[in-house]
């Protein structure tokens, strides 16, 4: 049944810096590449903010009806790495299999579900074929040092994405400044330095430039055409600038990507969470202290093109407004259990399933104008206030399960929940609702009795559970609080 009209996917496009209807090449299909993290450290709440929004897009168009895949690579060759190994004395791959586990381990817990992890060392061959069809096209040349550039020349096009034309607003690396032809050329191919990881090669020995991975790797496992492409706005120049170049340059085909996406920083005082500034929280304490489940709604409770500063309080008070959604959401289940099943509407019941509905609709006006994640959850909240003060008040059996469906949407896109909606325990939690409807049943009789040191007795073991009773009159209504 159709309750409302669900509206149009806009996005803001980067390229061009507008708001475009969303479609993709072909309809159903939504091809997604994320640029992952260089494995070199401790993943940290940065990272989460980019890789959870980038998540929540994709569960929102999943619920949307589109069959979306999402490949996300590692970055595991890269002179951090290299330098990170010679300072801790250690092999390379060393470096790369602890920082690659730490941020799985990231990915798992904030339920971020990739479909692909390539890796850059395992394409060599791939990025080889690619940099030497520019080569034969007239893209790119060959230096004397056996390095490659790509030559911007030859893509007219260069600027457009960014916004970027000025060559001084480019520092250039100083050894390989003399070989270029031009400032805003860039390698593809790095010759061999001693005692760096290197890889054979047509030009000599060496390993890939940075940008070329992901032009190699998305076209790869995406095609040579694909709707979302996706990074920190950090990314949007000179990486994605050169992304869309070399792969324009060689596949021919305009647009390389239909819908460029950037997420605004994640900031400490204002200033961005980076490791180069010192202000980082890695990802592996801040879970020490707020769950998983707090850290994503946290992350989504901003737009994700606006900046979201990180402070201890802003956590602390997703995680309260976290928990006044979770038990809203079981109180909405055990309303609904308790509630006799009838679609039959009369006057206040009408008006109780507009008030869900516009709530509920509103969720996916606010998901549906880019993806706005902040107004979506106050959608969700107000909605949690129909089901607290109105539902509890006096069910009703068509509004709750109209309820209980937005807070399924709500949850396809935020996952905070996943355990109360479908997890199962839902026999075992069945069965606790059951016993403590139970033994308020035998505080009730006990209050009849006027054994009223014995109820209270059992109200406040109960809060220490989490279970809170409430008197109305002569009967009692309870709730769990987490
Ligand atoms: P990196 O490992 O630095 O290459 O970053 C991997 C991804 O995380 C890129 O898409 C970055 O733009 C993103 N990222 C890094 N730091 C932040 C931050 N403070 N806020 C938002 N995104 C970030
Ligand atoms: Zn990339």
């Amino acid at each position: 049944m159709q309750w409302f009209e669900l509206p149009e996917i806009r996005v803001m496009n980067t390229l061009g810096r507008r708001i475009e209807k969303f479609e993709p090449f072909k309809p159903g299909l939504v091809r997604m590449y994320v640029c992952g993290p260089t494995v070199y450290d401790y993943t940290h709440l940065g990272h989460a903010r980019t890789y959870v929004a980038f998540d929540a897009i994709k569960r929102y168009l999943a619920l949307r009806g589109y069959n979306v895949i999402h490949v996300q690579n590692i970055t595991d060759i890269d002179d951090k790495i290299i330098n990170r190994a010679r300072e801790e004395g250690v092999d390379w791959r060393e470096i790369v299999e602890r920082y690659t586990r730490d941020y799985m381990e990231m990915l798992e817990a904030l339920k971020i579900r990739v479909d692909l992890h390539p890796r850059v060392t395992h394409h060599i061959r791939d990025i080889i074929e690619f940099i030497q069809a520019l080569i034969e096209k007239g893209h790119a040349y060959v230096a004397p040092s056996g390095s490659v550039y790509f030559d911007v020349t030859t893509y007219p096009d260069y600027g457009e994405l960014s916004g970027v034309k000025n060559p001084e607003a480019w520092r250039q690396e100083e050894d390989v400044l003399h070989e270029k032809r031009h400032p805003f050329d860039f390698a593809l191919w790095k010759a061999c330095k001693p005692g760096e990881p290197c890889w054979d090669s047509p030009w000599g020995r060496g390993r890939p430039g940075w940008h070329i991975e992901c032009s190699v790797m998305s076209s790869k496992y995406l095609g040579d055409q694909f709707e979302i492409h996706g990074g920190g706005q950090d990314l949007i120049f000179p990486h994605h600038e050169n992304e869309r170049a070399q792969s324009e340059a060689r596949f021919g085909k305009k647009p390389w990507v239909k819908y460029w996406l950037h997420t605004g920083y994640l900031t400490v005082r204002g200033e961005k969470m980076s490791k180069s500034l010192g202000n980082i929280v890695p990802f592996r304490e801040a879970v020490k202290r707020w769950k998983p489940e707090v850290i994503r709604l946290w992350l989504l409770s901003a737009h994700y093109r606006t900046p979201l500063d990180f402070n201890e309080e802003a956590l602390d008070q997703a995680a309260a407004r976290l928990s006044r959604i979770r038990s809203t959401i079981e109180l909405a289940r055990r309303l609904l259990r308790e509630t006799e099943p009838s679609y039959s509407l009369d006057e206040r019941g009408s008006k109780l399933v507009e008030m869900v509905v516009d709530a509920w609709r509103d969720f996916h006006s606010a998901m549906s104008n880019d993806f706005n994640t902040a107004e979506a959850l106050s959608a969700i909240e107000r909605l949690a206030s129909i089901v607290n003060r109105e539902l509890q008040e006096k069910p009703n059996y068509t509004a709750l399960v109209l309820a209980l469906r937005a807070f399924q949407d709500f949850n396809a896109v935020f996952a905070v929940a996943d355990d109360i909606l479908f997890g199962s325990g839902g026999e075992v939690e069945g069965l606790i609702d059951k016993l403590v409807d139970l033994i308020v049943d035998v505080r009730r009789r006990l209050r009849e009795r006027r054994d009223y040191e014995l109820a209270d007795w059992i109200r406040a073991e109960l809060a220490k559970l989490g279970i809170v009773l409430m008197d109305q009159g002569l009967k009692t209504v309870w709730r769990r609080v987490r």
